[in-house]
């Protein structure tokens, strides 16, 4: 296993710590945001008011955001409506299907688009195959589906890889 492909660029606590200066600054134009645990979390579908304002952030600063989801086209439909974004469905992330979909849609860049998800072995892994940077964050809520434990025993691994490599993964609270 290479774990640099697990690796993301950057840790941040939430994905509305993603400020636009900020991405001004980094050249980026397109945010893809993965949903589940990192825009929405199962037990608020309406998402937190930091979220909300987030969102009105990146559109005033002209910063598209898309949701790259491998969730089914009727469950992505519905948690995305109250945010009235666009998004791709059936993503298949670990690999580029929905990342490539939504560049091309919104003639996204390598340079100029970034991933953000709460999980490396799908979300950080998909933007190390596309080539785009990322950003891992602190998944909202824990979940008690059985599908998800495994993949965070699987995640808490390569972790435990990456930390004795590089040191410890600190969540910042903005990315510097
Ligand atoms: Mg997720």
């Amino acid at each position: 296993m290479v774990i640099e492909n697990y690796k993301p660029d950057f840790y941040l606590e939430a994905i509305y710590h993603l400020d636009a200066t900020t991405l001004d600054n980094m050249g980026i134009k397109l945010v893809l945001a993965d949903l589940d645990n990192t825009l929405t979390a199962w037990n608020n579908p309406d998402g937190t008011p930091e979220m909300r304002a987030w969102l009105e952030e990146m559109k005033r600063d002209g910063i598209e955001v898309c949701v790259v989801s491998n969730n089914h086209k009727k469950r992505v439909a519905h948690a995305v409506a109250p945010f009235g974004i666009d998004y791709v469905y059936d993503s298949m992330k670990p690999f580029t299907k929905g990342i490539n979909e939504a560049m091309h849609r919104f003639a996204g860049t390598k340079e100029n688009t970034i991933m953000v998800g709460d999980q490396r072995m799908t979300d950080i892994r998909a933007a190390h195959r596309a080539g785009i940077r990322s950003v891992l964050v602190k998944p909202l809520t824990e979940s008690d589906h059985w599908q998800t434990q495994f993949n965070r025993w699987r995640e808490r691994r390569v972790t435990r890889k990456i930390e004795a490599k590089y040191g410890q993964s600190i969540y910042q609270p903005k990315i510097n």
